[in-house]
């Protein structure tokens, strides 16, 4: 069992097939995929699964809290699974590549602003755009 099939069966939902094989795909995805990618991924291992499927299930997860929906300013939601490590995103606007990376000192700086507004961080979500230095910049 993978470890999104693991967190749902956690939380009481009941596993259609078409539902482990979504649950599946988004375990096995290496990068941040939308509803499309992800229906293109499920119907290589099981044709019948229509996007609306795919579109229920995903939401379905993310209620759950399985899943976080990232918006990265393209128009497409895209899924990541919660409880992978903590990290932000840099996205490159030039080829919509996304780029995870991790940085103590702004998770530190994070904590800090929030709690001089006297806040508690409960989200601490970063994203980057930037183009690509050339060599002659
Ligand atoms: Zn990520």
């Amino acid at each position: 069992m993978n470890r999104i099939e693991k967190a749902c069966q956690e939380k009481g939902m009941r596993m259609t097939g078409q539902r482990r094989v979504i649950a599946r795909v988004i375990a096995e995805a290496k990068d941040h995929p939308d509803v499309e990618e992800l229906h293109r991924r499920a119907s290589a291992i099981d044709p019948h699964i229509s996007i609306a499927t795919v579109y229920r299930t995903v939401k379905l997860f993310e209620e759950a809290g399985i899943l976080e929906r990232l918006d990265f300013r393209d128009g497409r939601a895209r899924y990541e699974p919660i409880g992978d490590e903590h990290h932000d995103h840099l996205i490159d606007l030039n080829t919509g590549e996304i780029i995870e990376f991790t940085s103590q000192e702004i998770e530190e700086l994070q904590e800090r602003i929030a709690r001089e507004l006297g806040y508690k961080l409960v989200d601490p979500r970063l994203e980057l755009y930037g183009v690509k230095i050339t060599r002659d910049e």
